[in-house]
């Protein structure tokens, strides 16, 4: 009889492979870097996340398991007789610029599914490559940080709040009345350039909200981060308040609010809906 997977041990093993394989090059990255192309997710490819990609593929493999992986960098690929099996929907390294210009906050994101689809992720790891700290999730146990058990913030007042916002995109002139009174009233905001990890600062509590309005977000940035949310309690949803599901593709969009308890995500949506309500 087939024994069932492992997927925390498995998850580990795909880390500390990324980790090994990328330390060589974080020496030479002020060096001119090859042309690798467009990654499926539309971003440039650089070498370390390629090598990222493979070092989790090739765990995978030496565990000879079939699956169906969903990369930020080659897309859609299936491996082994029956890639149905599983989906492992994996960013290889989130926050490639950071690492690229030596700002010490980027991780690799890796989210194990019984289907393409957000809300079918039953394992997932989100590992900070720099500092050492792995975040793991498994459905119905819990959410943990390097084994010990994580839960959100109890933070209810929004000027004590450090609320995380992406707002890199071109389209901020759309987006930013959205979030005018909710800026207004908060004296904290951050953007730390690796979504996954900021996702999971606000399932350990060291944020209170992280919110990404963009519709930039792919899928595979935020499928690991999802299941860590939820195992810890905290909430992430859309930006009008439903559950939050996705088809799980690197061309996949996703908009969505973080926050770390039920008070402050009331607070924080009411902001939000007033300045809907200005717009009309
Ligand atoms: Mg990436």
């Amino acid at each position: 009889m087939k024994q069932p997977i492992d997927w925390l041990q498995v998850l580990i093993q795909c880390r500390s492979n990324v980790q090994r394989q990328i330390t060589p090059l974080l020496t030479t990255l002020n060096q001119p870097q090859p042309d690798l192309g467009i990654g499926a997710g539309g971003d440039a490819i650089k070498q370390v996340d390629l090598i990222a990609e493979n070092a989790i593929i090739n765990t995978l493999e030496e565990h000879e398991l079939s699956f169906t992986v969903i990369s930020e960098e080659s897309g859609i690929k299936e491996c082994g007789e029956s890639p149905y099996d599983c989906y492992v929907t994996a960013d290889p390294i989130d926050g490639t610029t950071n690492l690229m210009r030596g700002i010490p906050f980027y991780a690799t994101s890796i989210a194990i599914s019984t289907k393409p689809a957000l809300n079918t992720v039953f394992a997932a790891l989100v590992a900070d490559l720099f500092h050492g700290i792995t975040y793991t999730a498994q459905k119905g146990v819990g959410a943990y940080r390097n084994n010990q058990k994580i839960t959100p913030s109890k933070e209810t007042s929004l000027k004590e709040a450090v609320i995380g916002m992406d707002l890199n995109t071109y389209k901020i002139k759309e987006m930013i009345p959205k979030l005018t009174s909710l800026i207004q009233e908060t004296k904290h905001i951050r953007h730390l350039g690796a979504n996954a990890l900021e996702l999971c600062y606000v399932a350990d509590g060291t944020t209170d909200a992280f919110l990404d309005f963009r519709g930039k977000l792919r899928t595979t940035d935020m499928a690991a981060a999802w299941l860590i949310i939820q195992e810890a309690d905290a909430i992430i949803t859309t930006p009008e308040g439903k559950p939050l599901n996705a088809r799980l593709d690197p061309k996949q969009k996703v908009t969505f609010i973080a926050v770390a308890n039920k008070k402050i995500n009331k607070i924080i949506s009411a902001l939000i809906k007033d300045d809907k309500k200005e717009k009309k």
